[in-house]
């Protein structure tokens, strides 16, 4: 079993409010998160740009509050125009740190712009700024759901690697097995760069299997079963959920995760709930 990491990067990840409502609530979330002191906090990007002004003010956001900010950047349906002012415009405001992304199509939309992958957009963001930006990319130790093949989805994920990529963040899945198994192969592949799991907290069944269908990630069959007999009992689920994902995460930074990636949802009690049970939890938070 290889070593626990010594020094691990928690980083957490938001997505901008659409409503005055829901930018007051994620007001008081990233209050309540913000003792845990994450590495870094990223906030998605919509389909095709479409908030790519509420991601960039929530960065800002982010940024006044002493946090690093690290918007993500989807290239499909874009062009090179578009993406060269997205970058000048976060280089302007100081912005170090990206995630970067090919997106997925919306539905109605039928040019899929000047780029087709991620790698794509790795090479054109370090083509325009060179160095200025530490580059995050997706990883999917389950497969991305349009690869043909596992093998072939880490070719593929090397692309970006060689584009530039610095690290990796995955998409969410509950098995260990396959995010070490995937560790492995793309150490064969010749793939260095730290791939940090993405954590999903368990807080809604329905929301979890929809999400699950959607992203490919497998929902194991003692947990499905656990929820399916969990029924309504919202505090049940919430309970099942933070035990699994802290034995979850316990297993990952003890087996040499170079850090956790929470999906907040913009909810901080699963992810403030993670850190108390792994023992990291500072007395004022
Ligand atoms: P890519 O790396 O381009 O891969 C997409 C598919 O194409 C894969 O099947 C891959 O095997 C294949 N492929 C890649 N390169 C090549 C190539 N050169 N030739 C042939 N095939 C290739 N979506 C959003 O819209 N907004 C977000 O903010 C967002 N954040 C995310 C954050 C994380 C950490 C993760 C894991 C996903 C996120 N997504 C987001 C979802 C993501 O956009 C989708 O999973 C999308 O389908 C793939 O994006 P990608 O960057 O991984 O694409």
């Amino acid at each position: 079993m290889p070593a626990a990491s010594t020094n691990p990067i928690f980083s957490m990840e938001f997505f901008p409010p659409r409503t005055p409502e829901a930018e007051a609530s994620l007001a008081g979330v990233i209050e309540r998160l913000a003792p845990l002191t994450p590495r870094f906090c990223s906030v998605t990007f919509g389909a095709a740009g479409s908030t790519r002004e509420k991601t960039f003010e929530t960065v800002l956001s982010l940024q006044s509050l002493g946090l690093e900010g690290a918007p993500h950047l989807s290239c499909i349906a874009s062009t090179r125009d578009n993406i060269r002012e997205v970058l000048m415009a976060y280089q302007a405001a100081d912005i170090r740190h990206i995630v970067a992304l090919r997106g997925d199509m919306p539905s109605g939309m039928l040019s899929a712009g000047e780029f087709r992958y991620a790698n794509e957009l790795v090479a054109f963001i370090r083509e325009e700024t060179q160095d200025h930006f530490h580059i995050e990319v997706a990883a999917y130790p389950e497969m991305h759901p349009q690869a043909p093949n596992l093998r072939t989805d880490v070719q593929n994920f090397k692309r970006k690697v060689e584009a530039g990529a610095n690290s990796a963040i995955t998409q969410y899945f509950f098995n260990p097995e396959a995010y070490f198994r995937f560790l492995d192969d793309c150490e064969k592949a010749g793939i260095d760069i730290p791939i940090v799991p993405g954590i999903m907290p368990i807080t809604n069944h329905t929301q979890i299997a929809r999400f699950s269908e959607m992203c490919g990630a497998d929902i194991p069959r003692w947990i499905r079963k656990r929820l399916e007999q969990l029924g309504d009992d919202r505090e049940g689920i919430r309970a099942f959920g933070l035990e699994v994902i802290s034995d979850l995460c316990r297993r990952l930074l003890e087996e040499g995760a170079p850090g956790l990636h929470f999906y907040t949802l913009n909810q901080s009690e699963a992810v403030l709930g993670i850190y108390r049970n792994l023992g990291m939890l500072i007395p004022s938070a």
